[in-house]
């Protein structure tokens, strides 16, 4: 049992498709469960994001049907709740999911059916796809609008941010912003501070990874005056070479620079990670302790798409919890 295990915490950047568990796409496969992660586990074998991003293709292929849809929403609930999260933005590209004969509506329903039968705290967030044509991105947004409350909270943009620069995503943004569709956009990753520049000018409430705001002290400056704190995934960075060890990871120069983070996972499987695991690993590495994780998972509440009501009645959970810890 881990140190971290125990705490309440809060995930903001989780992809489903990156979060199957190996003993289920096993039993979809037929493949043994090494096989299974030599698949999909990035470890150390990815060379770049891009690279990264074809750990999704196996996974994506088999959250073709109802029942596969279901099974990964429920059992990804289930193992965020072991890991004692107490709310979840849960994120995944819907039209990635009607290569055969779903639509965008029967895949929201279906992933929020099987999130459903946990208890868990969730919302979902539609990613937009950066490969993907004007058009399809367009009816994301409007899926987003017409779930929106009704267990979707935002939309993302995600995908190669080299082949496909945040700049080109402006008239999409707009579109959502009109229609009031809040979202969180993956910037600064591989791409560089500009793309981060763009998605705080488009209207962007959070920035998946950030870390190249490190680069630029007015992206930095930007972040802090809009009050949008960035989704840190510390090892998901390491595995995409975004970083080149855990060492080397901006997070805590940002922090020191008065930039508001939040720890998250970005692909419990791909990255071979939970939340408990990324604590512990930021604790090794920066000397994190307890009060920093509560610190950091009250600004993911805060920056979370929930009510004021619902991010109050869960600081209290947090909180007791914390005050619990103390010696
Ligand atoms: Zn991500």
């Amino acid at each position: 049992m881990g140190k971290y295990d125990k705490l309440k915490k809060i995930e903001l950047h989780c992809h489903l498709d990156g979060s199957l568990r190996i003993e289920t796409v096993s039993e979809w496969t037929g493949k043994q469960e090494d096989k299974v992660k030599e698949l999909l586990v990035s470890g150390s074998k990815t060379k770049d994001l891009n690279d990264y991003l074809k750990l999704f293709e196996l996974p994506v292929s088999l959250l073709q049907t109802k029942s596969h849809l279901k099974e990964a929403a429920f059992e990804l609930c289930e193992d965020l709740i072991k890991d004692n999260c107490i709310y979840a933005e849960i994120r995944f590209a819907p039209i990635l999911h009607t290569s055969k004969n779903l639509e965008i509506d029967d895949v929201i329903d279906t992933v929020l059916k099987g999130a459903k039968r946990t208890f868990l705290k969730f919302n979902l967030i539609l990613c937009m796809m950066r490969n993907m044509s004007f058009e399809d991105n367009k009816k994301v947004i409007d899926a987003a609008k017409k779930y929106l409350g009704k267990g979707v909270c935002a939309i993302d943009l995600a995908g190669s941010e080299e082949n496909y620069p945040t700049s080109e995503f402006k008239e999409l943004f707009e579109y959502a912003r009109k229609n009031n569709v809040p979202f969180t956009v993956h910037a600064g990753e591989a791409g560089s501070h500009t793309d981060i520049d763009d998605a705080i000018s488009f209207g962007a409430s959070r920035i998946g990874h950030g870390i190249k705001a490190i680069t630029n002290f007015d992206t930095m400056e930007n972040l802090k005056k809009k009050n949008i704190p960035l989704e840190i995934c510390l090892t998901s960075n390491v595995n995409t070479k975004a970083v080149q060890s855990y060492l080397d990871h901006p997070i805590k120069r940002l922090i020191d620079s008065g930039v508001e983070i939040t720890i998250n996972t970005d692909n419990r499987t791909v990255s071979d990670t939970t939340l408990s695991k990324e604590y512990a690993k930021l604790s090794k590495y920066f000397g994190f302790d307890t009060q920093d994780f509560y610190k950091s998972n009250l600004i993911s509440l805060d920056h979370s798409f929930l009510s004021d009501l619902e991010k109050k009645e869960l600081k209290e959970i947090l909180k007791e919890n914390y005050e619990k810890t103390l010696p």
